[in-house]
């Protein structure tokens, strides 16, 4: 491992002027991802910017419309959220499986949205439930923030502060989980939320995108019955030695047949 600097700001102004004055500096969340992808060679920053000193960065706040969850916030801080289990149970559902323990106690929401692995969890529900990523700079809407493998709509040195999700009527999210690190093969977030039915997929290609049918379907009847004998197209989706594109589409509308249930 080459020698590399780590800065621990205690202020998200730090923090920020930190990240924009060395392009080749990453920001350190809870290290689940960054590290793992240090360990194998495929990224050597020349600085860590630690956030683990930025209290306002961390927390779960909820009101009749919405939840904010701090972008520094664990996993198992969301699945043990009364706020979260209240307003969005599915929301807390997806985050108690996640990765094992150690992943949970460590990984952040902000980490695992500004990563945008494809087969990430939260991804599915920031674009099912129409959240808005707020940063340092501006308020990201979901639909357009996830752009391709591990690439977001952020800019470099951009810092997630937090996500706020606007409550669901009714959400629900079932993922076909890769056996032995739990990501998902595939997983479907359905939502019946202000503005319509939302169907979101992760694990199924480059990065977690819309089921457009499958949300005119459900928008007509909101039911299991309405995912029968829709099939899609697997051209565009992933194949590697877990499970061919064409499984992994004949997995979305059986899927979303179970969060329906
Ligand atoms: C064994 C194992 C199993 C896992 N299983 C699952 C699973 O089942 N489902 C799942 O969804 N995930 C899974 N993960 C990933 C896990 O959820 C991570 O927590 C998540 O990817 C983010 O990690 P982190 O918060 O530690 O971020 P880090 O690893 O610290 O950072 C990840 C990336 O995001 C950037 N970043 C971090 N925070 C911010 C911020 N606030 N603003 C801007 N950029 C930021 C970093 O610079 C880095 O590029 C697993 C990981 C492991 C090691």
């Amino acid at each position: 491992m080459s020698a590399m600097a780590y800065h621990r700001p205690s202020s998200l102004a730090e923090a920020a002027k930190l990240a924009a004055g060395d392009p080749d500096a990453r920001i350190l969340a809870g290290g689940q991802s960054i590290l793992p992808s240090m360990k194998l060679g495929l990224l050597a920053p020349s600085a860590f910017i630690d956030l683990a000193a930025l209290g306002e960065l961390r927390g779960i706040r909820a009101d009749r419309k919405s939840v904010t969850v701090g972008a520094m916030t664990t996993h198992a801080a969301v699945a043990a959220s009364p706020e979260v289990m209240a307003a969005i149970p599915s929301l807390a559902k997806l985050a108690a499986g996640i990765g094992d323990p150690q992943v949970r106690n460590r990984g952040t929401i902000g980490g695992s949205l500004a990563n945008s692995d494809p087969a990430a969890d939260y991804p599915a529900a920031v674009l099912a439930l129409n959240a808005t990523i707020r940063t340092n700079r501006r308020a990201l809407p979901a639909d357009g923030f996830f752009k391709g493998l591990f690439e977001t709509a952020l800019a470099p040195g951009e810092i997630i502060t937090a996500v706020e999700f606007p409550v669901p009527n009714t959400a629900s999210y079932v993922k076909f989980p890769q056996p032995a690190s739990r990501f998902a093969l595939v997983g479907v977030f359905v939502a019946q939320t202000s503005t319509g039915v939302r169907v979101a997929v992760t694990g199924a290609g480059p990065c977690a995108f819309r089921v457009k049918v499958l949300e005119d379907a459900l928008a007509r009847r909101y039911a299991p019955q309405a995912c029968e004998g829709i099939s899609l197209p697997s051209g565009d989706l992933n194949t590697d030695i877990h499970a061919s594109a064409e499984y992994r589409a004949h997995l979305i509308p059986v899927l979303a047949q179970r969060a329906l249930a």
